[in-house]
């Protein structure tokens, strides 16, 4: 019996039991999620949904007919307690067990919280799942102001849209920049000036101290340097962590992620980890990788589904890439910029439009851009080819950097 058995139905896990079925695997496929509802996208829950009127329905990959056609068994809304490695079973909160041939653990990431005194009082959300999403959108509806703990892009887009609303936001972030784990610094101070031009106030520096109430909601925070601002409702988007826990208690290898070899499989070759638990070698970073993004859910799902189906693969490879909508903001990230040391612009962020070249000791590892869509897809192929293309290239908007990226390689 080769039963393959995915754990998380987020991104990954429905990519991945879609996939299967695409690349002509037969056989038992149980896709295990702890969350009641068939699987959806995510990206619009800190964009559009918020906006309304989207429902819920509108994020579906698939309804349920199209799941039981494809004779894909859902068991939604039950987690996976534990991993039984010996007798090659997971074990499910209500009891039951699920036995497998293959594994794959496509967990995911969860929120950060906040724990300080008040960060238990009503008005103090995180946003990760759909339900999270409505209760964000109904907070909304009622909140006079707003204050977004987290200048992370979840945090940005969602102040984005609060201050669109016409309410009164404000970031409050501990770095003295936003985005400053995925972007440069133009690219940082871009997105302050466009978004506090909408009506976004940041608080750089800043820490929360505590969260003020009555009556068991929130009306306020204060921070680290007395000051106090207003809140009824406050958004928490301090970052996630992976959701790795299953794997550790099973005795696999983890660190902040569950380790995985290039064709992402664990020291159990039975069991592989895909999406945003999974930390894997790259060649597009010095060290192991674990990278929260859509396109790299996708590609590793597509690449154990080929695996799985008996296809021949590369180890995994493919160029990460990302993106954020913020207001009018249109963001686009290819590669990874760890360890960067040289950047340049290709014109000019008071244009707005424009695109950071990031260079690691002379080789380009990424390239953010700025409503700029044709230089990330070029960007894609350069970085995913390692193309090699000059500081003063990048910089000259006269040099043709489609027809560079386009032109035959040297082997
Ligand atoms: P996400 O992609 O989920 O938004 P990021 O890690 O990109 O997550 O962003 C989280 C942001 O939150 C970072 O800029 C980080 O500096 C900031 N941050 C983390 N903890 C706090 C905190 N306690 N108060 C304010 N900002 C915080």
């Amino acid at each position: 019996m080769d039963d393959i058995v995915i754990v998380g139905s987020g991104h990954a896990g429905f990519q991945l039991a879609s996939a299967l079925r695409q690349q002509g695997r037969d056989g038992r496929i149980v896709l295990i999620g702890d969350e009641p509802h068939l699987p959806y996208q995510r990206p619009p829950l800190s964009k559009d949904y918020l906006k309304g009127p989207m429902l819920p329905e509108d994020l579906r990959f698939w309804s349920e007919k199209q799941f039981s056609d494809k004779a894909i068994e859902r068991v939604a809304g039950v987690r996976v307690t534990a991993i039984d490695r010996r007798d090659g079973a997971v074990v499910l909160s209500d009891g039951s067990r699920v036995g497998f041939g293959h594994l794959v653990l496509a967990t995911g990431t969860r929120n950060r919280v906040l724990s300080l005194p008040g960060s238990d009082l009503d008005g103090i959300l995180g946003l990760r799942t759909v339900d999270d999403a409505a209760a964000i959108r109904a907070g909304l509806e009622e909140a006079q102001s707003v204050v977004v703990i987290g200048g992370g892009f979840i945090g940005l887009e969602i102040a984005a849209t609060v201050a669109l609303s016409g309410r009164p936001v404000t970031v409050v972030e501990t770095t003295g920049r936003v985005m400053g784990r995925a972007v440069c610094e133009a690219v940082s101070r871009h997105h302050e000036r466009v978004l506090a031009a909408l009506g976004v106030a940041f608080r750089f520096h800043a820490g929360v101290t505590r969260c003020l109430g009555d009556d068991g909601h929130v009306r306020a925070v204060e921070l680290a340097d007395g000051d106090v601002l207003a809140a009824d409702l406050i958004i928490v988007g301090i970052g996630v962590l992976p959701n790795d826990d299953l794997a550790a208690a099973a005795g696999l290898a983890v660190d902040d992620g569950v380790l995985v070899d290039a064709g992402l499989a664990t020291a159990d070759p039975r069991i592989f980890a895909i999406g945003d638990c999974a930390r894997h070698p790259s060649l597009h970073a010095t060290a192991p990788v674990r990278i929260e993004s859509v396109q790299n859910a996708a590609d590793q799902a597509r690449l154990v589904a080929a695996r799985l189906a008996g296809k021949p693969t590369e180890p995994y490879g493919a160029v990460p890439w990302f993106w954020s909508h913020q207001g009018d903001l249109k963001l686009q990230i290819a590669g990874l910029a760890h360890g960067a040391d040289e950047t340049v612009l290709r014109g000019a962020p008071e244009d707005g439009a424009f695109s950071a070249f990031r260079y690691r000791a002379g080789r380009l590892v990424a390239v953010e851009s700025v409503g700029r869509p044709a230089d990330h897809m070029v960007a894609r192929r350069l970085v995913g080819g390692g193309i090699a293309l000059s500081p003063a290239e990048a910089a000259d908007e006269g040099f043709d950097l489609k027809a560079h990226a386009m032109r035959p390689q040297p082997a």
